[in-house]
């Protein structure tokens, strides 16, 4: 019988991403409930010195699989490798974390062990040993439930930031143990041969803390340089923004572009288009700067300033660094 529950963890050139340690943290508090272990699933390159950190946020195991062919993230590679760990382990639940690996991943996962899955989740609980997801749907506007007939393994997804993250404790320990797989070459179409970072920022917009982003009302690429400076922020936008060559691509949040959840959200000159609404409304705290008191983000923010962003930015920068 499928039993306990598995997270995969995530790493990038053998660091591992903070969503790894939200998932675990989150395992733990849904296996307390069903008296069922932790155990997480670890794959890359030289990176079996990493796996001890797991069991500070409550693992009981990690799985470590270890081969220079799995340094870096490709499908075909890693869902070979995790699908023989599930068909040997047979978990009840497995989670990963709703970034682009896992998206990918977690959709490859479930073709390939024959379950349903669930994308993008926001909150988990269980019902009659099943897992219960919640996700957001209508970009952001509703919450949909999903559960899962008895199959197993459930699969699902996490928005990065969205799940509790336990206080590391350092008195607490997993077993690490050495994954038994085969990786058959010829059977890897997908080779990374070269990884070129982006321009983008520093930390990744889906995993950011604090984001200031924005729109249209910024008037011009070089106004930029006045957000990220209000609290040390990665620096977002808008489709608009986009649109005009004003940021990369790889900094639009929205419907078309990526979903965010840090704890703090400052949207300067953005009117709240629905389909921004969908990359960020799920932030913990949001702010919104905006000469027109009738703009739709004003319905969203937590707070919300009415005013023209070149005043109140530096004002607002001025302030907090008076207080920090
Ligand atoms: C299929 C589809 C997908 C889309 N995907 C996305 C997406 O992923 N992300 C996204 O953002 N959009 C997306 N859009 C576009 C979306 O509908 C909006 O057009 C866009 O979000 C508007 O961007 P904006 O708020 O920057 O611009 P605007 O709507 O033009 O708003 C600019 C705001 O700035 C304010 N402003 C102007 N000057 C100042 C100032 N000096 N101080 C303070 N405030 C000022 C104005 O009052 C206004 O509210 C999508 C649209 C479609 C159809």
């Amino acid at each position: 019988m499928a039993q306990g529950i598995w997270i995969v963890a995530e790493q990038r050139e053998g660091e591992l991403r903070k969503i790894s340690f939200e998932l675990t943290s989150e395992a733990r508090r849904l296996a307390d409930q069903m008296g069922q272990s932790v155990t997480v699933i670890l794959l890359g390159s030289n990176i079996k010195g990493k796996a001890p950190e797991f069991g500070k946020y409550g693992a009981d195991k990690v799985i470590v699989a270890d081969d220079t062919r799995l340094a870096t993230y490709t499908t075909d590679a890693y869902v070979s490798v995790i699908a023989q760990l599930a068909q040997s382990g047979e978990p009840a639940i497995i989670l990963l974390g709703a970034s682009v690996q896992g998206k990918d991943l977690s959709g490859r996962l479930a073709a390939r062990l024959g379950v349903g899955m669930v994308q993008d989740c926001v909150a988990f609980s269980l019902e009659d040993g099943n897992l219960v997801a919640k996700r957001p749907i209508y970009a952001g506007k509703a919450y949909a439930t999903a559960t899962f007939k008895d199959s197993s393994p459930q699969i699902a997804t996490a928005r990065p930031n969205v799940l509790e993250l336990n206080e590391p404790d350092g008195s607490k320990s997993a077993e690490v143990v050495d994954a038994e797989f085969s990786l058959d070459d010829s059977q890897l179409k997908t080779k990374v041969v070269e990884i070129i970072q982006g321009e983008g920022a520093k930390v990744d917009l889906t995993e950011a803390e604090r984001i200031v982003s924005g729109g249209r009302g910024m008037k011009g690429p070089e106004n930029y340089t006045i957000l990220a400076d209000i609290i040390d922020a990665t620096v977002g936008a808008s489709r608009s923004a986009v649109d005009s060559g004003w940021r990369p691509h790889s900094d639009q949040v929205g419907q078309t572009g990526k979903v965010v959840s840090p704890n703090l959200y400052i949207a300067c000159g953005i009117s709240g288009a629905i389909q921004h609404l969908a990359g960020m409304s799920t932030s913990k705290y949001i702010v919104a700067i905006n000469k027109d008191p009738e703009a739709p983000i004003f319905q969203k923010a937590d707070y919300g300033i009415v005013g023209d962003l070149f005043e109140v930015v530096p004002a607002l920068t001025e302030e907090i660094k008076k207080i920090l």
